[in-house]
């Protein structure tokens, strides 16, 4: 018997998207900036995204990872569950994907709307924007090198979404933009390969509900020097900043959309 898909997109059932819909968003010129904000090299940001607004995460000067972290801007306990949404769309994001908020929520949050990165695999099998691996993080410089160091994507988003009273326990599993990645086909370990980007790169996507953004440049910079392990080098000569951009679109392009609406389930989970 042939394995059975955890999501069938030409079988879809409940679970359909109006991809006109989106497609016609992400190629419209009838939209105007809202925001414009640099992300210097090895530092983070945190942003709003209203419902309704799209947003581009881009590639300033050529190659750099990034990586993504979004909440629900009014209740930071419900966000985008890295894991259900590789199961839905992919274990890569490109135009037409969603990220889908964890439970007791279970509705996508955001809709990918424009992708410049080519969807083509590498010779190695690796695809860029990956739903698979995590981010850097000190605990785990120590645990590999022995030494303790604090500009890791882990500190930044931390340090990113302080200002919003959260913490870094709310930093979740993340999207990692502009990487190439995927699993080893003896082991299936996570692999990483060079940032394709180029200056201009960028990937973009539709708020479906109010949403609180938050990336870290990586100070592992474009991953062509490993900052980790027996082969490490210094990364800081590949590091570029990253730009975000928020447009309002003509509203006449939303007739018909509705924010959507968690899962509401009308028995308890502790019955
Ligand atoms: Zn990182």
């Amino acid at each position: 018997m042939p394995p059975r898909l955890y999501y069938d997109v030409k079988n879809p059932g409940l679970v359909t998207v109006d991809r006109p819909f989106y497609r016609r968003l992400g190629e419209t010129t009838r939209r105007t900036l809202a925001e414009k904000i640099v992300v210097p090299i090895r530092t983070g940001r945190a942003w709003p995204v209203k419902q309704g607004q799209l947003c581009r995460i881009v590639a300033l000067e050529g190659p750099q990872v990034c990586d993504f972290n979004a909440w629900n801007i009014h209740n930071p306990r419900e966000r985008f569950w890295a894991a259900r949404s590789r199961q839905f769309e992919g274990a890569h994001v490109t135009t037409g994907k969603r990220l889908w908020s964890c439970l007791p929520y279970l509705r996508p949050i955001l809709t990918f709307t424009n992708d410049t990165l080519s969807t083509t695999p590498t010779p190695y099998g690796g695809r860029c924007h990956d739903l698979l691996g995590s981010r850097c993080d000190p605990y785990l410089y120590k645990l590999q090198n022995g030494t303790e160091f604090n500009l890791t994507c882990h500190n930044n988003l931390a340090r990113a979404i302080a200002p919003y009273h959260l913490t870094e326990w709310d930093v979740h599993d993340v999207l990692n933009i502009f990487q190439i990645t995927g699993l080893d086909p003896d082991n299936e370990i996570y692999f990483t390969e060079p940032s394709p980007a180029r200056k201009g790169d960028f990937l973009e996507f539709f708020a479906e509900i109010d949403l609180l953004c938050a990336i870290s440049n990586c100070p592992g910079g474009d991953l062509s020097v490993p900052g980790r392990g027996p082969d490490r080098g210094d990364p800081l000569p590949t590091c570029k900043p990253l730009g975000i951009e928020v447009y309002d679109v003509d509203p006449a392009l939303l007739d018909g959309w509705r924010s959507p609406e968690p899962v509401r389930l009308s028995m308890s989970v502790y019955d």
